[in-house]
């Protein structure tokens, strides 16, 4: 039976396909702009050179400094440099990096943003920045945060290294697993939260396969969006907080993180949500935990804690910091349950729900 729900869908345009990024300049047009500030990291500074060529007079240039975790220090030099090119929007061609620093000049000037994403992090559609300052992160959210136009080009994530094509995607999909139980879940989020984990459960295989499998590409990159969406629709919970910890304290790759963790916060949750996990199960086989596990040791992706540096010593911080405040989750958690859950994922052992 279907319950109560409230439902809100997004206001962004969201273009979608090969060869697309060559609609940027009609968009930037459509948006009322004619001074785009091009934005990247540096080691995305000949993609985004190149792009602000084809862009012609519609471009202001390129600012190539952008940052994991949007540093408060990165955004003011950036803009210093939106005052002084007079720019009237941003493009951010990257990850969720240089989208968070689009976010962060957004935030600031409510500057529309363009974004065209080449990673699976699924930051291009949620109302959401993440800023650190003196290495403390915070978060916001706004209408103004939200990009007004997404442009999904699976030719650019061609490049995008094998290995963080799987972290990536994965990181992805943690999104949609936490969806499926949000407290504020409705029949639209848990849709797109399942039809993206299809969509990464057909591509991230064959991306193994051959990297270069456009018809894969294309399609990851559709799953990413479909995350993505829901993470910036519905609540997230313990997993989201656990990967939070661990990169702001730790300072663990946010991706890789995100990836070794997901079978056990799912594992965990299993027992209070099995209905809602269902399609998990359904798609990887087993438990949603173990299936989960069994797919991601199947496509080669980091499984172990330990392998980023972390001690067994940091584990009992993190269990600490993790359950310090209050956060809603279907399943209650405490100090020593959440330090099982964080050995587990150190010794990168296979959950058992
Ligand atoms: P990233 O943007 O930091 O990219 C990692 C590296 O890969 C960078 O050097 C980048 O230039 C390079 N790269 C990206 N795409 C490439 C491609 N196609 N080919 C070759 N190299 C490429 O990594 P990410 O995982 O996309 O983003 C992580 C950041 O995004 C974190 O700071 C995280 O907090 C944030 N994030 C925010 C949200 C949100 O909703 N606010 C959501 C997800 C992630």
């Amino acid at each position: 039976m279907t319950g109560a729900f409230t439902y809100r869908g997004s206001a962004a345009h969201i273009v979608f396909g090969a060869g697309k990024r060559g609609e940027t300049g009609a968009w930037i047009d459509q948006l009322g702009c004619s001074n785009a500030l091009v934005l990247s990291t540096p080691n995305q500074e000949a993609d985004a050179t190149r792009l602000s060529e084809q862009l012609g007079n519609l471009s202001a240039g390129v600012f190539a400094k952008a940052t994991m975790h949007t540093p408060i220090d990165v955004t003011n030099e950036a803009m210093e440099a939106v005052k002084s090119v007079g720019a009237d929007c941003v493009v951010s061609l990257g990850g969720g990096s240089t989208t968070g620093l689009g976010k962060a000049i957004a935030y600031r000037t409510d500057l529309p943003q363009v974004v065209i994403p080449t990673t699976y992090a699924g930051s291009e559609v949620t109302p959401i920045l993440g800023q650190t300052e003196g290495g403390r992160k915070t978060t916001v959210r706004g209408d103004s945060i939200l990009p007004e136009v997404v442009i999904y080009d699976p030719e650019l994530t061609m490049g995008l290294p094998l290995g963080m094509s799987l972290t990536s995607g994965l990181n992805a999909m943690a999104h949609a697993a936490e969806a499926l139980y949000a407290q504020d879940r409705n029949p639209v989020s848990s849709l797109m939260a399942a039809e993206g984990l299809a969509a990464f459960k057909r591509s991230l295989p064959a991306l193994v396969a051959d990297s270069s499998d456009a018809e894969a590409r294309a399609d990851a990159l559709y799953g990413a969006w479909l995350c993505g969406t829901v993470l910036g629709t519905v609540g997230m919970a313990l997993h989201h907080k656990i990967c939070h910890t661990l990169g702001g304290s730790f300072d663990t790759p946010h991706a890789e993180t995100h990836a070794i963790m997901l079978p056990h916060t799912v594992g965990f949750n299993a027992s209070a949500m099995p209905t809602e996990l269902q399609p998990i199960a359904d798609l990887f086989g087993a438990t949603p935990g173990a299936g989960l596990f069994d797919f991601s040791k199947e496509i080669g992706a980091p499984q172990a804690l330990k392998d980023l540096g972390l001690t067994e010593a940091d584990l009992d911080r993190a269990s600490e910091i993790a359950t310090e405040n209050p956060y809603w989750n279907p399943r209650p958690i405490d100090r020593v349950s959440i330090r099982q859950l964080l050995q587990d994922a150190w010794e990168g052992s296979r959950p058992a729900l």
